[in-house]
């Protein structure tokens, strides 16, 4: 369900276009109000989801080894500036008792955090805590690289420049070999 008034970020993008001096009646620009308010109706669509949904359903398996569901493209929307950002997200878990996630809910999860105005470290803690949350595992461990566009495009404009933010619960706070395992198995192609 969607709560997104598609009529008031239209006249919201028109008077931005009316603000930086453009015409938005031309024809490049007529539709541009509509096709926004679309696509930030789809962006955005994360705002009424909860990631930790996507972990209610949970298979038993014997396996409390690691998992890593590494390289998990998304797109999001820095929450300062209205730009995107985008990278890659990796998450590795240790499953206990059994209690594990379908592989697709891991992305899932991501792309539902991923939709809604953000910051990269909110992201990877977000996942981190619902995972630790719903499949309550030894451990979680979560790492996000991302290019910023309000890095790229303005201000420094560092083109290339990636962030880096990781997130480790449960066991995985005080083991750092255990970190190390996992960022040796991302850097790997
Ligand atoms: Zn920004």
């Amino acid at each position: 369900m969607s709560t997104v008034n598609l009529q008031k970020i239209e006249e919201a993008v028109k008077m931005i276009l009316e603000a930086v001096g453009e015409d938005p009646q031309r024809e490049g620009l007529i539709e541009t109000p509509k096709r926004v308010a679309k696509m930030y109706a789809e962006m955005f669509s994360g705002l009424n989801e909860d990631p930790k949904e996507y972990f209610k359903t949970v298979f038993h398996e014997e396996h409390e080894e690691l998992v890593l569901v590494k390289d998990i493209p998304f797109h999001s929307m820095c929450e300062h500036h209205l730009v995107p950002f985008y990278g890659k997200a990796h998450i590795a878990y240790i499953p206990r008792g059994g209690v594990v996630t379908g592989l697709s809910k891991l992305a899932r999860a991501v792309e539902t955090t991923a939709r809604r105005p953000q910051l990269q470290e909110r992201i990877t803690s977000t996942i981190a805590d619902s995972i630790m949350e719903m499949l309550k595992p030894y451990g979680v461990y979560v790492v996000i690289e991302a290019e910023h566009m309000c890095m790229t495009m303005r201000g420094i404009k560092k083109p290339g420049a990636k962030t880096v933010t990781a997130v480790a619960r449960g066991i995985y706070e005080q083991d750092h070999v255990k970190r190390s395992e996992i960022l040796s198995f991302i850097q790997m192609k």
